[in-house]
């Protein structure tokens, strides 16, 4: 008997959960975008994103999701012709980098798998091989939502620093804002990126580009830049419309007010507190899970593990059918395992992603691990006992 009815719940990787704060925000009829309160509010949000990313810099909003954001950032800063490295370890590294080739920017890709983080030494290499300067930026995506890697920023500016050289430091941090600790101006990042619709809670369709000044002088040495992408206007307008070249996206806005009023409520430093515990809740059960059957942790190396995004792997044809259980009988939806396979592959159906970004609490967790627990039993996967125990402890920190 299916107990599916009742609140839904999506444990993707983006889209995240949307507080009930965020929605009643947006629930409201069309404001004026010439004079008033719309006008005020927008600029208020700048403050709070750039408190959010720990810069002092600028920050650009765009209508768009992370796809746009992406493209946005090496528009500002990259012509076409020019290289960038990208340390891969994920899908979205490689996705970031043809994101560039569709500009005719040529990336330059270092593969470092689908498990473990980008190797120092390596980059190094990359970057003193590179005698010309004709690297202009290496891409690190922060967290790489298809394998869950989280990758070490501050060491990336580390070894540009020791190799002495000057490439812009481009960050993708669409998975990992407001979930994992991102310091831009500390760990020395002269571009980030994120988009609204996974730690910041509000729906997909606002992307986030955030600066400094020796971006902004690249920017400025730019023979031409897109129009709708250029970040000047947008971080810095003379009137209302530049914010969005072109019309306010008003109800995004309205949401993404409310939850940076409950980030900063909460604290940056607790919000990244809490999105580790829940993750460390998550990664207790699945280990107690697989020292009795198939359940693997993408990521052996908690130090690398991304707080906001857990990669697993099943065994095909588990991952797919414990999906599928879990929607059907719980109401529960788990993310499809990304970039591991080719989805015509049949070991596709092996792997699966749960989303813990933003807007999740103890109970939320505590009841999506025990969805998963019911649903190994239901399927008969193996499975060891004593997962749901182990992620309550974790929770109460004991
Ligand atoms: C979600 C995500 C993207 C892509 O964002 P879209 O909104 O789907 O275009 C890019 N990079 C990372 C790390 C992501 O998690």
């Amino acid at each position: 008997m299916s107990v599916a009815q009742g609140r839904e719940y999506l444990a993707i990787p983006g889209p995240s959960v949307m507080p009930e704060a965020v929605l009643q925000a947006m629930h409201r009829s069309a404001p004026n975008i010439y004079e008033g309160a719309l006008i005020d509010l927008t600029a208020s949000l700048i403050p709070d994103l750039k408190r959010v990313a720990r810069t002092e810099h600028n920050a650009a909003i765009y209508i768009c999701n992370g796809h746009g954001a992406w493209e946005a950032a090496l528009s500002n800063v990259i012509a076409a012709g020019e290289t960038v490295l990208v340390p891969a370890t994920g899908r979205f590294g490689m996705g970031w980098a043809d994101m560039g080739r569709g500009l005719g920017i040529e990336p330059q890709i270092l593969d470092f798998g689908k498990s473990t983080p980008w190797e120092p030494d390596r980059v190094a290499e990359a970057l003193r091989a590179d005698a010309g300067h004709k690297i202009k930026a290496v891409l690190g995506v922060h967290v790489d939502t298809s394998s869950s890697v989280r990758n070490d920023i501050a060491g990336l500016r580390r070894v540009l620093d020791e190799v002495g050289h000057p490439a812009l430091l481009m960050v993708d941090c669409i998975a990992s804002m407001a979930c994992d600790r991102f310091e831009m101006d500390a760990w020395g990042v002269d571009v980030a990126v994120t988009g609204s619709q996974k730690g910041l809670m509000v729906p997909p369709g606002l992307g986030f580009v955030f600066f400094n000044d020796k971006a902004a002088a690249v920017r400025a040495a730019m023979p031409r830049v897109s129009r709708y992408w250029d970040w000047e206007p947008r971080a810095d307008p003379q009137a209302f419309y530049q914010y969005f070249g072109g019309t306010a996206p008003t109800h995004h806005l309205y949401g993404l007010r409310a939850a940076l009023d409950m980030i900063h409520a909460e604290g940056m430093e607790h919000v990244w507190a809490r999105h580790a515990r829940l993750a460390e809740a998550i990664w207790a059960a699945c280990e107690v899970w697989g020292q009795g059957g198939p359940l693997r942790l993408n990521v052996a190396d908690r130090a690398h593990r991304s707080h906001a995004v857990t990669a697993l792997h099943l065994g095909a044809p588990h991952g797919t059918a414990l999906r599928d259980w879990v929607t059907q009988n719980l109401g529960l939806t788990l993310g499809i395992g990304l970039g591991m396979t080719e989805p015509d592959d049949p070991a596709w159906h092996g792997f699966l992603r749960i989303g813990h970004m933003g807007h999740v609490n103890g109970i939320m967790v505590l009841g999506m691990l025990g969805g998963i627990e019911a649903g190994l039993n239901a399927l008969d996967i193996p499975h060891g006992t004593g997962a749901l125990e182990a992620a309550a402890k974790v929770i109460a920190g004991a």
